[in-house]
């Protein structure tokens, strides 16, 4: 379990972590009616406290909400109020080093029948460690017999909590199996992602991502790590991937907030690249990683 901090915010104030409990009645518990996002904080010398890419998780909250229906969350909260309530939160805990936050907003109306509109929600937010959940040393990834959730079912690009059922399937189905985690295709089998962190390939210095029609979450860090690309002077791409680009390509990673820049060394059981060798992916983490020390990505909460 990943420790969590003492005080978490949950519908209009803080309270105590473990005293954000949901009714076993709400819709969220009986349909998964629940949408979310993590974010980073940071810590500086000077102890100040900075979120990372805190209006684009923001955003897309919104529109997670957006798609699946969750009409009153927008009527009710903007990113003004968001900010204030995640200020909140972190003047009331101490914290000390990078943390993750959690934001959750949970259809909290009971027994509404399956729909999504005009509903009471609940926002929670908690901060809990930044634990890594894939290994930054090198990740080995089994294609899902599972296939990622198509956008005319359940979209992938809103992160609705009950769609995780098909991430759950997926990555224990790739631990039971004995690799770190899974790939999933999509149902025309074109590579899209891991259980929870998109996926790069790099083919002769350009770096290749699926694109955006490929039933993935847009993920923050996939953007930051294109606009950092470009930055570098690296040529990148976003289009269909089979898997057998993935099997010969000269470097593969992930990335994600929770599984920040992962090498991935071996993908059913052939190993990636040249001897492991992985240098525009090591560059990559380097500049990804001083995005948290200073950089226009972070802001200030305390
Ligand atoms: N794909 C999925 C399915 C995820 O759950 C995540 C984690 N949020 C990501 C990709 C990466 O997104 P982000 O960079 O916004 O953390």
């Amino acid at each position: 379990m990943a420790k969590v901090a003492e005080f978490g915010f949950f519908g209009d104030r803080i309270v105590k972590a473990e005293e954000m409990k949901l009714s076993a009645m709400s819709a969220a518990v009986l349909y998964g009616l629940s949408v979310y996002t993590v974010f980073p904080l940071v810590v500086n010398e000077k102890k100040e406290v900075s979120a990372f890419c805190l209006s684009d998780h923001f955003e897309r909250l919104l529109n997670s909400a957006k798609i699946i229906g969750i009409d009153t969350f927008a009527a009710e909260w903007d990113l003004v109020k968001f900010k204030k309530a995640v200020k909140e939160l972190v003047k009331a805990n101490t914290i000390t080093e990078k943390v993750f936050v959690r934001a959750t907003v949970h259809i909290s109306a009971e027994i509404p029948g399956t729909r999504s509109r005009g509903l009471a929600t609940t926002l929670s937010l908690f901060i809990y460690e930044a634990s890594p959940i894939v290994p930054q040393t090198g990740a080995r990834l089994k294609t899902s017999v599972w296939r990622r959730v198509p956008d005319y079912a359940i979209p992938s690009r809103a992160k609705v909590n009950g769609a995780y059922v098909n991430s759950v399937l997926g990555k224990q189905d790739a631990l039971d199996s004995g690799y770190d985690d899974c790939l999933f295709l999509d149902v025309n089998g074109h590579v899209c992602e891991l259980s929870a962190a998109n996926i790069f390939l790099v083919k002769n210095n350009t770096l290749i991502t699926p694109d955006r029609s490929t039933d993935i979450l847009e993920g923050i860090n996939r953007k930051v790590i294109l606009e950092l690309a470009e930055e570098m002077g690296l040529k990148t791409t976003e289009r269909k991937i089979d898997l057998t680009e993935l099997y010969t390509a000269d470097e593969v990673f992930a990335c994600g907030t929770s599984s920040f820049v992962a090498p991935v060394i071996e993908i059913d059981a052939r190993p990636i690249g040249v001897n492991g060798a992985n240098p525009v992916t090591q560059k990559i983490r380097e500049q990804y990683n001083d995005l948290f020390v200073t950089s226009h990505y972070l802001e200030k909460v305390l």
